[in-house]
Formats: C-alpha cells, sequence, structure tokens
C-alpha cells in the first residue's frame, strides 16, 4: 500500500487507550471514570480543604504521558510549573524528598483538567480514525469528488482511498481532515466539480451506505460507538 501505513502501538488498556483509539473495554471506560472522578473530587474538595492526595494527580500525569504528552505541553496547558509537575510525579531527589503526597486543591483541579486534545497531542500520534473516515465518507456523500477531497489533503487518489477506510491515523492527518470538514460540508461541491462527478460521488456513498453530515452532532462524529441517525448501517 502506498503512502505512510500507520502502525498501531499497542497501548496498554486504561486512560490513553481509552482516549486515543476509543477502545471500549471495562478497563479502558473504569480508568476514565476514575479520572472524571478524580477531577470532580479535587474541584468539590476545593472550596474547604487546604490539601488534597496527589495520588490520583500523579496517575493522571502519568496517564497524559501515556499520552505522548510531556511535561513541558502539560506544565503550560494546566498553567502550572513544571518543577512543580515533577515534584508531584517523583519528588525533588536533589532535596531528599520523594513524590508529594498532597498537592492544593487549586493545583490538582488544573492538571486534572488536562485532557489529550488532538491539538495538544504530536502530530504523529496514531489515534483511532473512525471520525476521520466519517468525516470523508459524508463529504463523499455530499457529492464532493473524491479526487478534489484528495487534491485539498495533498494525497494521491490511492492514498486517499486507504485513508477513507482505515482505523488508525495521526493526529495530523485526523486534524487535516476536521479543517477540511470544516471548511467544506455546507459548500456546494458543484461549485467546485462538475455535475457529472458530484452526482457519482453521491451514487456511490449511496452504494457503500456512506452516512450524510446530517447523520451525524460534533460528540457522535468521533465516537465509535454511536449510530448514524436515519442511515440502515
Ligand atoms: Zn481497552
Amino acid at each position: 500500500m502506498p503512502g505512510a501505513v500507520i502502525v498501531m502501538n499497542e497501548r496498554p488498556h486504561g486512560y490513553a487507550r481509552a482516549k486515543l483509539d476509543r477502545c471500549p473495554c471495562y478497563t479502558c471506560r473504569w480508568a476514565v471514570a476514575q479520572y472524571y472522578e478524580a477531577r470532580e473530587r479535587a474541584i468539590l474538595y476545593g472550596t474547604w480543604r487546604p490539601f488534597v492526595d496527589a495520588a490520583p494527580v500523579r496517575a493522571h500525569i502519568r496517564n497524559l504521558q501515556a499520552c505522548g504528552m510531556g511535561l513541558r505541553r502539560i506544565a503550560a496547558e494546566a498553567h502550572v510549573d513544571r518543577k512543580r509537575l515533577q515534584a508531584i510525579i517523583t519528588g525533588r531527589p536533589e532535596r531528599g524528598t520523594g513524590p508529594q503526597p498532597r498537592v492544593r486543591p487549586s493545583t490538582a483541579a488544573a492538571i486534572l483538567n488536562v485532557e489529550p486534545r488532538l491539538n495538544l497531542l504530536g502530530p504523529s500520534t496514531p489515534i483511532d480514525g473512525t471520525g476521520t473516515r466519517r468525516r470523508l465518507r459524508a463529504l463523499v456523500a455530499a457529492g464532493w469528488p473524491e479526487q478534489e477531497l484528495a487534491r485539498r489533503l495533498d494525497r494521491t487518489p490511492g492514498n486517499f482511498s486507504a485513508l477513507i477506510r482505515r482505523t488508525h491515523v495521526t493526529v495530523r492527518t485526523a486534524l487535516a481532515v476536521r479543517s477540511l470538514y470544516d471548511e467544506l460540508w455546507q459548500e456546494d461541491p458543484l461549485q467546485h466539480a462538475t455535475g457529472y462527478a458530484v452526482n457519482r460521488a453521491r451514487k456511490r456513498a449511496v452504494r457503500l451506505h456512506w452516512a450524510p453530515v446530517m447523520a451525524w452532532d460534533d460528540d457522535t462524529l468521533d465516537d465509535p460507538a454511536a449510530r448514524p441517525r436515519g442511515v440502515a448501517a
């Protein structure tokens, strides 16, 4: 197969796999539930406790690292000093201290607020390709010829037809397809392609049961468990 073939790195089941690979298994869902619980607790305790347990915060920093985020990135996003993150995960060996046992609730909440959103991940990080596939398919269903979409994504037609089927994509590709989709979903393809090509794209999407734009909401597009509205799957 031409072009970049994505080697899916097998992330262990847990938060990172749930968030990046959208794994629906029990372990992954439990890890995410633990995270939300810790975040809520930090926010709640913040109003009346001077300190909270650092363990869930430490676990979350590790989770973000497992997603490929570096400490520098996490610190910038949480608006917390990097040394403070270091103190939470490893302590300050130069001062002879181990991992910090407790943290200020506001620090905990700030760190627990950081999630591995696409724009915070490294561009070559592999992630679940569901949203990417659905966006491209919905554009074809709207009448955008695959050749035109491939051109706009700087891809060869062969590379593009592999992409529209791929289970995993890089963050870079996912972001490029997102912005293409945001740009085109309300546009009229007839302004950019011949009636023949538009018609052919629509027919192809119908034949392959590719769901149209109307079948998705912003919050269902990327969710592998979500089914398209009004389309026999
Ligand atoms: Zn899992």
